[in-house]
């Protein structure tokens, strides 16, 4: 899960709609499982383990996580006392290099079967490979539960996956095929970054590398498997990290030429506002997990 470090916001952002100023400043991914979201998230506070519409405050804020509709279904069923206990992306080190990493997600063979209507098995179990999650600790575990991160197909006491095949078809939660995807895509990046030796192509392929993240989502996937091929530190953080020179970004006073300008703000609070590029990668992203 993508460690991400919150800005302290100036008031005026407070005057939109909460998931865009989230998105904004964190990037366009569930904070959970790190799918992308390219414009709409559920807004989720930790600390009441409820969901926000529109508007939210200061108060509010440093308890707030975008989530996407599957972990947002999931953690709503979940048991409530779980919550108290999980590792969240802003307040732990979620993702970490060495072996004391809690959260650690792995290709695994894994039995797949497809349910008929009725829930029995339509066909023989077939041998997979699927990215799932391991939990290291309680409160890993707590947190794979809380948010289904493995979906509630996968059964981890027999290492199965057992889907209604009108669920598949349907799509109703593709996170762990999605999580498989990007294992696969970056493994394929990795191979060809290894066949290539000149300076200039590996700077156009790792800023390409950027791209398909930013737009594809599962950044601890593609942190794993670029860790496990290269073991090299300077590379993830080429790779995994929002560019310096994008870390501040430029102080366009855009809130004239929009309609939220008509929103009651002080002067100074406007002068204070800062706006997010969208060009940015990896927005949010914090550096605790590479020292
Ligand atoms: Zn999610």
């Amino acid at each position: 899960m993508r460690p991400i470090e919150k800005p302290a916001i100036p008031k005026t952002e407070f005057s939109f709609p909460i998931d865009g100023v989230l998105m904004n400043h964190l990037g366009t991914h569930c904070s959970i499982c790190e799918r992308p979201m390219p414009d709409q998230a559920w807004v989720w506070n930790q600390d009441t383990g409820k969901t926000i519409k529109g508007k939210s405050n200061q108060a509010d804020w440093p308890h707030l996580l975008l989530l996407c509709h599957n972990c947002h279904d999931s953690q709503k069923t979940a048991p409530q006392e779980l919550r108290p206990h999980l590792l969240l992306p802003d307040k732990d080190l979620t993702f970490r290099l060495d072996d004391k990493a809690e959260l650690v997600y792995t290709l695994q063979p894994v039995s797949l079967v497809y349910l008929d209507d009725q829930g029995n098995p339509e066909t023989a179990p077939n041998n997979v490979e699927l990215v799932i999650v391991r939990a290291c600790s309680p409160a890993a575990q707590a947190t794979i539960d809380y948010f289904g991160l493995n979906t509630h197909y996968y059964n981890q006491n027999d290492n199965s996956f057992r889907i209604p095949k009108k669920d598949y078809l349907s799509m109703v939660d593709r996170r762990v095929d999605l999580r498989t995807e990007a294992w696969h895509n970056a493994q394929q990046y990795a191979d060809y970054l290894k066949e290539t030796d000149t300076e200039l192509l590996i700077n156009a392929f790792l800023q390409q590398a950027r791209i398909i993240i930013q737009s594809g989502g599962f950044w601890s996937t593609w942190a794993t498997v670029m860790w496990q091929s290269f073991h090299d530190k300077t590379l993830l953080e080429k790779l995994l990290l929002p560019r310096v020179e994008e870390e501040k970004p430029k102080k366009v006073n855009r809130l004239k030429a929009t309609p939220m300008a008509a929103v009651t703000t002080s002067d100074s609070d406007k002068a204070k506002a800062s706006i997010p590029t969208r060009n940015n990668t990896m927005p949010g992203t914090s550096r605790k997990w590479l020292l």
